[in-house]
């Protein structure tokens, strides 16, 4: 797994960053991504990397605000014009299946692949054998939500040398005893699923939250994730603005993962106030912190292997 920003500013784009726009990678996984939030020229940047606009499988929007939602209609009008005829859910608030709709309607964008909009309320959006996502409101000058992508217990290891030692066939009994069941041979020995596996391994958990002040649901939602997106629009310098436009400061997101237990916190939705020569500034202010916390800047990549988030790009 890995996590893409393709755009990581508040409000209006500058020379440093695009507006709002994450992507998490799963090719691995299950061969596509997901997207999280869609900011106007979230396109332009998909271009500076390897995705491919078919890829693309889910489409979760935390809010109606432009800096979030209007890359959508080129984004979607330009997928099936590459040729993906695969299909895409997009989920969000309420008024984005109408705002799409008449956008598409009256631009006449004819998008070739099934495309379903779940306007969404808190609880669980989406689950499969493989994920399961959920949503909770969160603290904004609208609705706002967060989302945390949950990927379940991963089937553990079977070692083929023991299973071969105990004279079990290649075949649909491996998979019995992978799935944990035991299994009997037909010279009646009994191989237990415990003898032949290792551990079950535990899924990743990321947390990808919208635009918030510091409040109790981001904490839910973050509860011991291996990484938290949290904007820091402001910091503590700035944080009577944070206040006042329903934002969070760097802290206040230091202190949703603190609370949350969680392990790795990145920033993003950073005010075009602060220049690159400000990060390190924002930074200070939250060194005191015991996890790792990274200022996500455009076309960052983060990646997740064996429970460790590396920065690769
Ligand atoms: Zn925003
Ligand atoms: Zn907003």
């Amino acid at each position: 797994m890995q996590l893409l920003f393709l755009g990581t500013g508040a409000g209006m784009p500058s020379k440093q960053r695009n507006t709002t726009s994450t992507v998490l990678k799963l090719l691995e996984e299950r061969g596509t991504f997901w997207m999280f939030d869609c900011g106007e020229a979230t396109q332009h940047q998909i271009l500076h990397t390897t995705l491919k606009p078919r890829k693309l499988e889910k489409l979760f929007i935390t809010h109606l605000h432009g800096d979030h939602i209007y890359g959508l209609p080129g984004l979607l009008g330009s997928r099936s014009f590459l040729g993906g005829d695969e299909p895409l859910t997009i989920y969000g608030p309420t008024g984005l299946k109408n705002w799409i709709d008449v956008t598409l309607a009256v631009s006449k964008t004819h998008v070739k692949y099934p495309l379903t909009i779940i306007e969404i309320e808190e609880g669980i959006v989406f689950e499969d054998e493989q994920f399961i996502v959920e949503a909770k409101l969160l603290e904004h000058v609208m609705p706002c939500y967060g989302y945390s992508v949950k990927q379940k217990a991963l089937a553990p290891e079977l070692y083929i040398e023991k299973t071969d030692a105990l004279g079990v066939p290649r075949g649909p009994l491996l998979r019995q005893l992978k799935e944990g069941n035991d299994v009997v041979l037909s010279n009646g020995t009994i191989v237990k699923s415990e003898e032949v596996t290792g551990e079950v391994r535990e899924g990743f958990k990321v947390t990808i939250l919208g635009d918030t002040k510091y409040c109790e649901n981001s904490i839910q939602l973050s509860e011991k994730a291996d990484i938290v997106v949290h904007e820091g629009t402001f910091d503590i310098e700035t944080a009577e603005l944070a206040r006042l436009y329903g934002h969070s400061t760097i802290v206040d997101a230091a202190e949703v993962c603190q609370n949350a237990d969680a392990k790795n916190l990145v920033v993003n939705h950073i005010s075009a106030r602060f220049l690159s020569s400000d990060l390190s500034n924002m930074l200070t202010q939250v060194k005191h912190y015991p996890f790792p916390i990274y200022i996500s800047e455009d076309l960052a990549e983060y990646s997740f292997v064996n429970g460790l988030l590396t920065k690769c790009k």
